[in-house]
């Protein structure tokens, strides 16, 4: 096999976008496909009545991902974004009029938690939660980052590793325990419990079924920060296709891949509605399990959809251009819902939208005051929903939901005169997420981290099961969210990466 083989890449959502700048920053030849007319998947941009809104990811954090991206390239991902630090990170709205931020600095917020709940040793309690997963994360940088994981023993070489150094961090993995019951242990105010949890919503998974070791994105977040890319999340699309296209790769919108070209168990190519175009090899952004299902099919494709994946979260999203700011709002905000077990159990266990749910806000106008006309605001909500059921029918559902949003934000986010404010809104189901982006049952961030011991492991990024292709992307190892799909683009390239000069060196 030659070292500079033919790689396309399925999907430009930013997993697909990073396999393709590090395998074109490695010398293949690189050709990207993705059925929409714009690139970078769920990180769209809405343009309306001169307002902006980023569509889907908001919060940028560990740019270090990016960066390496960029450095693959011999590029500096400063020339490319203009990254703004936001610290406060997050503004938080508790159901009983409470209020308190979420700073970066772990001194400076314990001593907040101190204030929020005196005398209760609230602080001491965040600084040991920390510790937990400051830990916690060393262990994922070593065995879990980084590299093709499809489970346990491919993180651990058992019999080269298995010392009592090893055998120390599988321990403090903490398997016995769940993110929530991790938290609780250290924090037992219930609303600063609640804003903890939300750390693994970033993944769209419950805090009660998420295992321990994803406590670890709370230190990342501690030690990396929040970020704002001016021009906002969009940005990040924008630079990586613009890096891929300097490096040569070939990018095509609006060309949907209807399968894959696969013999004797190999990959040789991919078809569209064009006909079949050979390729050494193919990364799939495209979800894994839809993958292996829709492009792969066969045998291979049946014996995959009997694994018991679980697709995450879906979502509500509302695009509300407002000609009024709140100036109480922070970029980033929650607006927490009154009772998390039960709005937890309705997400992911009853599988129905939540009575009185959380709302993720971003308020970006004052970071970035070119995302609306002047005094106005970008009001971007989320509000987190189970994925799709058969039984749900969001042209239906959707009128009564959009109010009970706008009812929570009016009583708990302190917006009363919201809905007289609004001059644009567009929004975003459940269903439209499903059509958009082509993923399980609308699902916003890939499978659902659920499971004490395997709740952390995806599909790895190196198939098992069809050579010559890769998996990238909220569906692939490491899992969802914008560093974590990245990183896992350029896990899926360097897999194929180390595969091709293997092979070459092997023949030379
Ligand atoms: C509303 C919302 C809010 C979010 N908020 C955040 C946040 O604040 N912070 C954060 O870190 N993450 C957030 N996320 C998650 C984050 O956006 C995703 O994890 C990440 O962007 C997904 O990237 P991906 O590489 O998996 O690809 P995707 O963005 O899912 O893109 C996949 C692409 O593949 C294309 N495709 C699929 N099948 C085919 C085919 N057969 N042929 C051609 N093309 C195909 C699709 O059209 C799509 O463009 C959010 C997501 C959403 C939807």
């Amino acid at each position: 096999m030659r070292a500079d083989s033919s790689v396309a890449v399925i999907g430009s959502g930013l997993g697909g976008l990073a396999a393709a700048c590090v395998s074109a920053a490695r010398g293949h030849r690189v050709t990207l496909y993705d059925k929409n007319d714009w690139l970078g998947g769920k990180a769209a941009v809405l343009h309306e009545g001169g307002f902006r809104f980023d569509m889907g990811p908001t919060i940028l954090t560990v740019p270090r991902v990016l960066e390496r991206i960029f450095a693959e390239a011999g590029r500096n991902l400063h020339d490319y974004l203009d990254l703004r630090r936001l610290d406060p990170q997050w503004r938080c709205f508790f159901d009983d009029g409470s209020r308190i931020d979420l700073m970066q600095d772990v001194e400076a917020m314990a001593a907040d938690m101190d204030r929020f709940v005196p005398g209760a040793g609230a602080g001491e309690g965040y600084k040991r939660f920390i510790g937990i997963s400051q830990h916690l994360h060393d262990v994922s940088n070593r065995f879990f980052f980084w590299k093709p994981v499809e489970d346990l023993f491919d993180t651990i070489n058992i019999r080269a590793n298995m010392n009592p150094g090893t055998l120390r961090d599988v321990l403090s993995l903490r398997m016995h325990a769940s993110v929530a019951s991790t938290i609780r242990g250290k924090v037992k105010d219930a609303r600063l419990a609640q804003m903890l949890d939300h750390f693994v919503q970033y993944v769209g998974s419950s805090p009660y079924g998420a295992p321990a070791v994803l406590c670890a994105i709370a230190h990342m977040q501690t030690a990396e920060g929040v970020w704002y890319p001016m021009g906002g999340t969009r940005a990040v699309a924008e630079a990586l296709a613009k890096l891929a296209g300097e490096l040569g790769a070939t990018l095509k919108p609006a060309s949907e891949v209807t399968g894959l070209a696969i013999e004797n168990g190999a990959v040789t190519g991919l078809r569209t509605r064009a006909g079949t175009t050979p390729y050494d090899a193919v990364i799939s952004n495209m979800d894994s399990v839809r993958t292996y299902r829709e492009l792969v099919g066969g045998e291979v494709g049946k014996a995959y959809e009997k694994k018991s994946f679980e697709p995450a979260c879906s979502g509500v999203v509302l695009y509300l251009g407002l000609n009024r700011r709140y100036e109480h709002l922070n970029h980033h905000d929650f607006v927490f819902s009154r009772d998390p077990e039960e709005e937890f159990d309705f997400i992911y266990n009853k599988g129905e939208p939540a009575p009185d749910p959380t709302a993720y806000l971003a308020a970006p106008s004052s970071t970035d005051p070119s995302v609306a006309p002047e005094g106005g605001e970008a009001l971007y909500v989320l509000v987190h929903t189970p994925y799709l059921r058969p039984h749900h029918d969001w042209s239906a559902m959707f009128p009564a939901y959009r109010q009970v949003i706008l009812d929570k934000l009016k009583r708990t986010g302190g917006m009363p005169d919201l809905e007289e404010r609004i001059v644009v809104e567009r929004h975003l189901t459940p269903q439209d997420i499903h059509e958009r982006y082509k993923v399980l049952n609308g699902a916003i961030y890939g499978l659902a981290s659920h499971g004490r011991v395997m709740g952390a492991f995806k599909p790895g990024n190196r198939s098992r099961q069809v050579r010559g292709l890769y998996l990238a992307g909220g569906a692939a190892h490491p899992g969802p969210g914008m560093p974590m799909v990245m990183m896992s683009g350029w896990i899926a390239a360097d897999a194929h990466d180390s595969d091709v000069r293997g092979v070459a060196r092997r023949s030379a």
